[in-house]
């Protein structure tokens, strides 16, 4: 029987929550939890959405992080199409959109974010602009991915390029356009990028960089026909997809008083300054002991380890947060794998070529040791990048890029 006592609720229904109350009950936490969120399904991954969801190759039910009836199993109270809406901290409760409220001895906010908008009048309203960050996004923009339709992507992120590919793969006419002077800016070396523009363009996709975006021209029923570009050139379209980035969802915490700065403030044990309030997921800004700053990471592994600590620390067994970032992305045939946080590098080491073919790693040095890492198509060599940027290995450029010698073998 469990007691009332010890509820913990967790909001936020995506990978980090879902994550987080199964933790919670391997870790052998008793009372009970609920976890609330207000999309309509159970926890879902989201990596398939612009990957093999989009394109058909796989089902909704390959999505569920867990498949739904283990959450009865296992005692939890799952509610989806349920918002919260505000938290009382004196009182230690939540409150629905539907009036009622709940009462938590701990809650975790698992909240994650919501796709960036472009912020141009009619945009909102058109009905083939589009963004992605749900299935119900998908479900919005699947009818127009049909051959011979043209796709134009905003922004050069992870997201956009995944959806071109989907795209190519598809059938349709995709331009990319790009702000930056390259696509992946933020998070890859100009090699990296230059590799990625090249395998795009390879594939038929029209990728514009340095190319900003001044307006849209609209049909009378508000559909978009056309982008303009502050080179004066409109680009005809018959789909738009933005993918500009990501704002966490902090609202709820700013407005019960938690301190929030480009994510909810956390500390490595995912608590916030509310000593029964922590915050797991993309949603949290976290101290990172890879660049001893704080971090706000968007991927699946710092969501799930996120949510294991978080567990740790409720059933009190705490242990800090110190896992080494780690992200991937598919597009084509291209897997790219990542490790570490290249930020603040001061030199890049290519292992391979990345002006031909499709296989090849990256490995960034900083004060002669490896902090990150990109791996493209080579999981072996991911594996031993792993162990090197944990390490923080110090091993010469020379060595890096000797093919003869396996990465292993630097260990
Ligand atoms: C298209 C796409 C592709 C991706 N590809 C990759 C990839 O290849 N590799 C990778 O590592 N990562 C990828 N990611 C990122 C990854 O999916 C996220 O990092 C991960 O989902 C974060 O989990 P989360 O639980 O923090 O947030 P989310 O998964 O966003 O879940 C948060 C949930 O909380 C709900 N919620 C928010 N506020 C409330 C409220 N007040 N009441 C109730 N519910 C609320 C939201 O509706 C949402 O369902 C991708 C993301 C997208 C969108």
């Amino acid at each position: 029987m469990h007691s009332e006592t010890n509820r913990v609720v967790v909001v936020g229904a995506g990978q980090s929550g879902a994550e987080c109350v199964a933790a919670l009950r391997m870790s052998g936490h008793q009372g009970p939890i609920t976890l609330i969120g207000e999309e309509p399904s159970y926890p879902y991954a989201r990596p398939p959405l612009s990957k093999a969801y989009l394109s058909g190759k796989a089902g909704v039910e390959d999505l569920h992080i867990r498949p739904p009836a283990t959450y009865e199993q296992q005692g939890i109270d799952v509610r989806v199409g349920t918002r919260v809406v505000a938290i009382d901290r004196a009182g230690r409760s939540v409150a629905f959109d539907d009036g009622t409220s709940l009462s938590y001895e701990r809650l975790v906010l698992a909240t994650g974010g919501r796709a960036r908008r472009l912020p141009v009048p009619g945009l909102d309203t058109a009905p083939n602009v589009h963004y992605l960050r749900t299935l119900a996004d998908v479900a919005a923009m699947r009818h127009r991915f049909v051959p011979g339709a043209r796709l134009v992507v905003v922004g050069g992120g992870y997201v956009g390029l995944e959806v071109a590919a989907v795209a190519r793969g598809l059938g349709l006419a995709v331009t990319v356009l790009e702000a930056l002077p390259r696509v992946l800016a933020r998070v890859t070396a100009p090699q990296v990028s230059a590799f990625y523009q090249r395998i795009h363009a390879e594939e038929g996709v029209e990728v514009r960089v340095d190319t900003a975006v001044t307006g849209f021209a609209f049909a009378p029923d508000g559909s978009v026909t056309s982008v303009e570009l502050k080179s004066g050139e409109t680009i005809d379209t018959d789909v738009v997809l933005v993918g500009i980035g990501l704002v966490p969802n902090v609202e709820l915490a700013e407005e019960s008083g938690l301190l929030v700065d480009n994510g909810i403030v956390v500390d490595e044990y995912c608590r916030t300054a509310d000593p029964a309030i922590l915050s797991v997921g993309d949603c949290t800004n976290h101290p990172c002991g890879e660049n001893g700053g704080r971090r706000r990471l968007e991927s699946v592994p710092n969501a799930s380890e996120q949510a294991r600590v978080a567990a740790a620390t409720i059933t009190g067994n705490p242990r800090p947060y110190t896992a080494v970032p780690w992200f991937w992305s598919d597009q084509y045939d291209v897997k790219l794998q990542t490790v570490g946080l290249s930020t603040g590098y001061d030199d890049v080491v290519i292992r391979g070529t990345a002006d031909t073919g499709r296989s090849f790693a990256a490995f960034y040095l900083k004060d002669g040791a490896v902090r990150a890492a990109d791996v493209i198509s080579s999981p072996r060599d991911f594996t031993a990048a792993k162990k090197l940027v944990a390490q923080r290995a110090e091993i010469s450029p020379a060595s890096l890029q000797d093919l003869s010698v396996p990465l292993k073998q630097m260990l």
